[in-house]
């Protein structure tokens, strides 16, 4: 087993002073407040990044604005895909850059980093380069009565709702980001976007491409700190729309701020705890394949991911047999060695708090295999299944967001909608069988924004994204983000 090389560039880019990308300009910051990057493969800290300062977020939000009603507006729709478009090819065209810095600051592995944070961050982004010649309005006749044989006409408009701040969690930070960029830019928004704290210089690079790619300076601003810094976007008054993803705790403050701001339009984009359900008749090799590979891609660090899994009475010895099988053939190591199939957990507070779910669960739970942090300087625990220590067993209801599967036994399949239902989130949900006519009968009744069978965790362009309940409100992708990123604005005629 042995590491990539790492480009010359990706080490120089990680010695530079970082800070923020505001009106078209690289800045180093000028505040006193330096944030620590590490690497979660070894613990070392790779890169400092400044926190932006009250005046350096004001100057964001300022240049935000003037970008949006100045030569933004001017840009044609055409102009604006045409710019998506080559990001997207500046994308990857230095997309081998682009995964080893976010493989170096996430511990996600390099193949995932190429896959998502390049390869569907340029697709994502094409997409939405299509919509932005494709948005549109209706016309209207409306029946007032006509006194002296005047005439009327009405439509609407859709119209971009101004400057969107971004703010956006350390899972996935390039390519959710992509999500908010192509969305915001299509409809003729600005964006302002803030990393996470712990994945915070790969956009500042890509804030750089997208000058390359032709983007007026002031459409794409990245200011970088903690949450306070997010804080201070939201309740800024030039900041007209808030798009967030992160936890379901952070995600409730951000709504109420972004209402007593000033009724700030706010899409939430939150945690899940996801439930596979496995019908008597599902292949359960296939099953238990498909459920290892979504439940521990990036280490489970996936909002759409499998958590609880559903397994018939009858079937869960032998399930629970092939989950421990395939378990134990995992390799752990090094995310930039392409031969590992499983890396570092992302960071310090992820590695404590998933340590104490394991805690929990070798004390609480029958652990079917994994179940241990590992020692060393690196973020590592085993990827870990689970039998449920009864109905009301923490692993059910809360969000480790981590590799931890737990598995539960049901009787009847008629219960399996109240027995997933019970659950304050509703991310995703999947159902494993081969009987179609039973899975769309269940369908209907499963509370989640997405329901897969026989697949989980997928996410495609063109399929809405969402949560019902704790897990959000709002969707991306489709056709629907376009709702969400513009007003509708009516217009009435006499003549
Ligand atoms: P988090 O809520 O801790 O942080 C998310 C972002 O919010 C970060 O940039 C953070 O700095 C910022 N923030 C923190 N406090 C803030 C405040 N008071 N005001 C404004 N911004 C603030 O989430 P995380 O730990 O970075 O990410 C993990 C969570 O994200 C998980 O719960 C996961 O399920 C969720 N997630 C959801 C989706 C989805 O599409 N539904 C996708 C990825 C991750």
């Amino acid at each position: 087993m042995s590491e990539i090389q790492l480009l010359p560039k990706v080490r120089q880019y990680l010695q530079r002073d970082h800070g923020h990308f505001i009106d078209g300009q690289y800045r180093s910051g000028s505040g006193d407040k330096r944030i620590p990057v590490v690497n979660p493969a070894n613990g070392e800290v790779i890169a400092q990044v400044n926190g932006a300062t009250a005046s350096e977020v004001e100057e964001a939000c300022l240049s935000s604005r003037r970008a949006f009603s100045g030569e933004w507006a001017q840009t044609s729709p055409y102009q604006r895909g045409l710019i998506l478009n080559r990001l997207a090819d500046l994308i990857e065209a230095n997309g081998e850059e682009l995964a080893q810095l976010e493989t170096q600051c996430s511990g996600k592995h390099i193949q995932l980093s190429r896959m998502f944070e390049v390869g569907q961050s340029a697709m994502f982004l094409r997409y939405y380069a299509g919509w932005a010649t494709k948005i549109s309005g209706e016309t209207m006749t409306p029946s007032f009565p006509s006194m002296a044989g005047e005439q009327y006409t009405a439509m609407t408009r859709r119209e971009p709702v101004g400057v969107v701040a971004g703010i956006v969690p350390w899972n996935f930070s390039v390519m959710i980001s992509i999500w908010k960029l192509g969305a915001a830019l299509a409809t003729g928004c600005t964006l302002i976007l803030k990393p996470s704290e712990f994945t915070p210089i790969t956009l500042l690079r890509l804030a750089e491409l997208a000058i390359e790619a032709g983007l007026p300076a002031g459409v794409l601003n990245v200011v970088n700190g903690t949450g306070e810094v997010g804080a201070q976007l939201i309740e800024h008054p030039k900041v007209a729309k808030v798009s967030f993803t992160g936890s379901v705790p952070t995600g409730l403050k951000v709504g109420q701020s972004a209402m007593a701001a000033n009724l700030t339009r706010v899409t939430l984009e939150l945690g899940g705890k996801n439930a596979a359900a496995l019908l008597p008749d599902a292949d359960i090799d296939a099953a238990v394949a498909g459920l290892i590979q979504t439940g521990y891609v990036h280490q489970g660090q996936v909002c759409a991911s499998p958590e609880r899994i559903y397994v018939h009475r009858s079937q869960l010895d032998e399930t629970l047999a092939k989950f421990a099988a395939a378990v134990k053939g995992m390799s752990i190591g090094s995310p930039l060695d392409e031969s590992v199939q499983f890396g570092p957990l992302a960071n310090k507070p992820q590695f404590d708090k998933v340590s104490q779910f394991l805690a929990a669960a070798r004390h609480d739970n029958q652990v079917i295999c994994g179940g241990n942090p590992l020692a060393g300087s690196g973020f590592y625990v085993e990827p870990t299944v689970l039998l449920a220590n009864g109905p009301q067993d923490r692993f059910l209801y809360e969000e480790t967001f981590g590799p931890i599967l737990c598995v539960v036994p049901y009787d009847e399949v008629d219960e399996l909608p109240a027995l997933i239902n019970d659950s304050p989130f509703g991310l995703t949900a999947s159902i494993w069988t081969n009987d179609l006519s039973r899975a769309l009968r269940l369908i209907p009744q499963i509370e989640a924004g997405t329901v897969y069978v026989n697949m989980h965790t997928f996410l495609d362009p063109s399929v809405p994204f969402g949560g019902i309940k704790a897990s959000g409100m709002g969707r991306e992708f489709g056709s629907a983000f376009i709702d969400d990123y513009t007003e509708l604005k009516s217009v009435l005629i006499r003549y």
